[in-house]
């Protein structure tokens, strides 16, 4: 269905499903398989997530400008980090930087429910707009610190942090249920990242996995001050 001008209607068109098609083969080719997040991944339209003067590259495997000097995702690295986390439908995830609520629209085709947290208002408010529009109505999207989790709405079966952090935030790992797993990039500001994937041991004791290398805006402190 057609929701904003009909320029922006791209899905309506045989150029859309060649390019659609195109968008799954590049994610089989890089290595994602699990069906329901290619299934994800097919069915939210990310031109709708991208600045209106990125449009035309919706479907390029790249990331892309949003407002508040940010980014959406590259694909790949959404659903790979996706496909990392093993949602099950029953899982409540937590995720740390709404941004452009692309990827917790993803996270909301495979799970119960999703909490999104961004630290600029602008963003948030644009991304629950969006995702209301569109409608996806397991998903809240919360303007705050993402650092200091949701402890109100602990513990989470599934945690997404999609910016880089320079050490993994420690409440968002008390935050884990047990079993819980979480994928976030780590590394310094500005160079190389890893995805490392931890996983909350009975017990309490985390394992952790590094994934594949990325680069990723970083993971700031406090609520912005600008909007
Ligand atoms: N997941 C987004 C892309 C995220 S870019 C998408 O699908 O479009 C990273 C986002 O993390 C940015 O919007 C940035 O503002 C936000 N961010 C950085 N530090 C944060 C923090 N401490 N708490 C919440 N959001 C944060």
């Amino acid at each position: 269905a057609c929701l904003v001008g009909s320029e922006m209607c791209i899905r309506d068109s045989p150029a859309a499903d060649v390019e659609r098609m195109e968008f799954q083969l590049a994610l089989r080719r890089r290595g994602i398989s699990n069906q329901a997040v290619l299934r994800a991944m097919d069915e939210i339209p990310r031109e709708y997530f991208v600045a209106p003067g990125s449009i035309e590259h919706a479907y390029a495997d790249q990331a892309l400008p949003i407002a508040c000097g940010q980014t959406i995702s590259q694909p790949f690295v959404v659903a790979y980090m996706t496909e990392q986390l093993e949602i099950g439908p029953a899982h409540r995830v937590l995720e740390i930087g709404t941004g452009s609520g692309y990827q917790a629209a993803i996270l909301s085709r495979l799970a119960r429910d999703v909490v999104s947290i961004e630290r600029y208002r602008t963003l948030a408010e644009a991304a629950r707009e969006r995702i209301k529009t569109l409608g996806y109505p397991n998903i809240t999207v919360r303007v705050g610190d993402g650092i200091a989790g949701a402890p109100d709405l602990a513990p989470f079966d599934r945690i997404m942090v999609t910016a880089a952090a320079q050490e993994v935030p420690q409440a968002l790992s008390a935050q884990l249920g047990e079993g819980g797993k979480m994928v976030v990039p780590v590394g310094p500001r500005d160079k190389i990242q890893y995805v490392v994937r931890l996983t909350k041991q009975a017990g309490g004791d985390l394992t952790r996995e590094n994934l594949i290398a990325v680069r990723f805006v970083p993971l700031l402190p406090g609520q912005a001050r600008e909007l």
